[in-house]
């Protein structure tokens, strides 16, 4: 993989996604973080596509469907389906009229806290349990800030991808739905044409997002 990197939302640096946390501790020290807001911070990427990652603050006292609702507005929302945290062996699901509640299932109205506890330092997340987009979380600190931001700030973002035409090399425009788990088959304007297996010709537009190329999702 080419070395993906990324901005800084509180001062602008662009940095490797690795170098990214260190540069962020040190960022964010500087702005003199003294308050009582006490937040958890996360570095999320995707699974199946590592060069989409993002960096956010979350308040101790958001509550999961919170972080959700930051996902698919930031990244993944396309036609409304289901999404889930899976935290340690508990699975936490959006409450539903049909919901058949299983041993292992919550509801995702809870506070993040809660949800973690002191010790967890790894979950995952899907969104659409059909073409499922996978997301995994990593804590990278847990910490305080002066209070008045959103429960769920964006602190880092990777810059969007620079992906090659297929047939001509030029820069991408569009990609193969079927194709794009194994980041085959993009395609600048004048090379969208059947190829392979793949029949049929619904290109889906190259977006800055792991939900590139799924269900139409339109970026
Ligand atoms: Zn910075
Ligand atoms: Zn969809
Ligand atoms: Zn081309
Ligand atoms: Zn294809």
């Amino acid at each position: 993989m080419k070395r993906s990197t990324g901005n800084c939302y509180l001062c602008g640096t662009k940095t490797s996604k690795t170098t990214m946390l260190r540069h962020l501790a040190t960022c964010l020290a500087r702005e003199g973080r003294q308050g009582s807001e006490e937040v958890i911070r996360l570095r999320i990427d995707s699974a199946g596509l590592p060069e989409f990652w993002l960096d956010v603050e979350v308040k101790t006292d958001a509550l999961l469907t919170t972080l959700d609702s930051f996902l698919r507005r930031t990244w993944l929302e396309c036609c409304g389906h289901l999404s889930a945290f899976t935290i340690g062996k508990l699975r936490y699901v959006i409450a539903r009229d049909d919901w058949e509640v299983d041993p292992n299932e919550r509801a995702m109205k809870v506070r993040i806290d809660k949800a973690l506890g002191p010790r967890v330092e790894r979950f995952t997340y899907e969104y659409d349990y059909g073409s499922t987009t996978e997301l995994r979380f990593q804590v990278t600190a847990r910490a305080t800030r002066r209070a008045g931001r959103e429960p769920v700030t964006l602190l880092a973002r990777n810059d969007e991808p620079v992906w090659r035409c297929s047939t001509c090399d030029a820069p991408a425009v569009s990609v193969c739905p079927t194709c794009v788990w194994n980041r085959q088959w993009l395609a600048c304007a004048e090379h969208e044409e059947p190829h392979g297996d793949c029949e049929d010709d619904v290109w889906s537009p190259v977006v800055n997002s792991p939900r590139m190329g799924v269900c139409g999702y339109p970026g």
